[in-house]
């Protein structure tokens, strides 16, 4: 698709109302608008606005949108809205603005912290129709997506012109970039490309009373980078309808390895060695033997048995020199310990290795009826430190827990296997986690690498942070959304929210 929009953000006309009572006046059928709780009059607004396609508000139908994939809580939204376009978008807003109602913005669903869990009976926004890639610009290398576009779609779109969107989440073929946005995602090859704030050049948002406004940082531009401030918010600032990012240009070459060592511990000093060498993988990740042996049950792709861990490392660049730096890492792996460095001998080698990784999630139910993913970080050099401590956290709770890894970035995934039939096995999940996570902020880590905050993991942010950094932080989030309705309880434990949260549940999936 070619760029047949060069126009840039901020020369858009604005289309939403500035404020309620403006609302009011734009949409004449409000007029006399329903008053907080009165639902029919609202719902009839906004189909009005979405027409039928864009409004689910059947009792089972709702029930689909009643968590993403932090399954431990639940709750069923009054209403789901998909709005087609911005305009829309910003008139349902506006409207939910004008009645008083709280809102969630919702992508594919795919978060793992309940970010777009519906609390104090919000109605939920969903994505999921604003799915056009509005422009490419090959020569500036910059696509403008719409929020809903699936990540993967951007890379397929792009494509032929020898162009790749770089953040890649594992979760990429389903999750949106709105979605990614919001949590500023990353994924296997952040470790050198960086994570979505690192590729998003300007923001198409609808603030939290309907106003739509473009936030710009291309060619440093200046004032307050209020791209940087929405990316990662999680969607409590307001709602993105359309991004536009940073394209890459595909490596001349790239070559993937694939090392067996006997147990974590080899494979983290492995870790720290490559990184040491002066060697900057594309990716290196790591998976534990519990992961391998789901990942083997699964799909079969002949990982050595009895292998305690392996390291999928990726080197790409100028195809002169990449024999001798795979040379570099085959020995920095076999000096800690490896047993087999192998290099993956073509293109479908290759794409074989990435789906072991990739899918490493979906076959984790090989092994148990469900898991809880955990999410932290820690200094890449205290890797071997928190592996043991989740080796004794797993044994003190009874628990069985495998470890992928963006093993380059610090960044762990404990996935905590549980039965939710099994007394008391839920607490024992959730503490096991809480230990973790705890133990990574003492290593000088943090508490998510890429997951976000959402519900899951709100009581942990004032052992990250002091009081008066979160306060720093509740003061922004008032600036863009003053009256708390957009995505309330999530991320800040303020006073409002903890009332509100109930958490943990006794039961629950994973
Ligand atoms: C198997 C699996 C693997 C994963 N791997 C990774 C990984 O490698 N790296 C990684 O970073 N994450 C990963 N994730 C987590 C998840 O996929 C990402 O957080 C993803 O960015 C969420 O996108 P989504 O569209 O599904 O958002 P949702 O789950 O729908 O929403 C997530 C949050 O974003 C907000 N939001 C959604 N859309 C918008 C919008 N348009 N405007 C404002 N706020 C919005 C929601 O309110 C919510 O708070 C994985 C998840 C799974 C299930």
């Amino acid at each position: 698709m070619q760029d047949n929009s060069p126009r840039s953000f901020a020369e858009r006309p604005v289309v939403a109302p500035a404020t309620t009572q403006d609302a009011l006046q734009a949409a004449p059928h409000l007029a006399t608008a329903p008053p907080a709780g009165s639902d029919r009059r609202v719902v009839d607004a906004i189909r009005e606005i979405v027409g039928p396609r864009g409004i689910v508000d059947g009792a089972s139908a709702r029930k689909v949108y009643e968590c993403d994939g932090y399954t431990l809580e639940k709750s069923v939204p009054r209403l789901v809205v998909l709005p087609a376009t911005t305009e829309e978008t910003s008139r349902v807003v506006s409207v939910l603005a004008g009645a008083g109602i709280p809102f969630v913005p919702r992508g594919a669903g795919t978060g793992v912290s309940g970010g777009c869990l519906p609390l104090q009976s919000a109605v939920m926004i969903g994505t999921s129709r604003l799915r056009r890639i509005r422009s490419i610009d090959v020569e500036a290398r910059t696509a403008e997506v719409e929020a809903g576009v699936v990540n993967l779609e951007v890379s397929r779109a792009v494509d032929a012109h020898g162009l790749y969107y770089a953040p890649d989440p594992s979760s990429q073929s389903a999750c949106s970039i709105g979605g990614n946005v919001a949590e500023n995602s990353g994924g296997p090859h952040t470790l050198k490309y960086g994570v979505t704030v690192n590729h998003v050049l300007a923001l198409e948002v609808v603030l939290p009373d309907g106003r739509v406004i473009w936030l710009d940082r291309e060619y440093d531009a200046p004032g307050y980078d209020l791209v940087g401030i929405f990316t990662g918010s999680e969607g409590t600032l307001g709602l993105v309808t359309a991004a536009r990012v940073r394209l890459m240009r595909k490596p001349e070459s790239v070559t993937t390895l694939l090392a067996v060592f006997p147990g974590v511990a080899q494979a983290s000093r492995a870790v720290s060695a490559i990184i040491a060498a002066g060697i900057i993988p594309a990716a290196l990740e790591m998976m534990d033997a519990l992961v391998i042996e789901a990942v083997e049950a699964a799909y079969h792709f002949g990982f050595p048995a009895g292998a305690g861990a392996v390291l999928l490392i990726e080197l790409d660049g100028i195809a002169a020199g990449l024999d001798a730096l795979a040379a570099r890492v085959h020995d920095c792996c076999t000096r800690e310990g490896a047993s087999e460095v192998k290099r993956a001998a073509g293109e479908e080698e290759r794409a074989l290795l990435w789906k072991s990784r990739k899918r490493a999630f979906g076959a984790m139910g090989r092994l148990a009826p469900a898991y809880c993913t955990q999410d932290g970080v820690v200094p890449r050099s205290r890797l071997p430190e928190i592996v043991a401590k989740i080796a004794e956290v797993a044994s003190r709770y009874h628990l069985r827990i495998a470890n992928l890894m963006h093993a380059g970035d610090g960044n762990i995934h404990p996935l905590v296997l549980y039965d939710e039939d099994v007394p008391g096995e839920v607490e024992r999940v959730l503490a096991a986690g809480n230990e973790i996570l705890t133990a990574c902020i003492e290593l000088g880590g943090s508490i998510t690498g890429e997951h976000g905050i959402g519900i899951e993991k709100m009581a942990l942010m004032p052992k990250s942070f002091t009081a008066p950094t979160l306060a720093a932080m509740e003061d922004i989030r008032t600036a863009f959304n003053p009256r708390g309705l957009c995505n309330p309880g999530k991320i800040l434990p303020s006073s409002r929210t903890c009332v509100e949260v109930r958490r943990p549940r006794p039961r629950g999936g994973g």
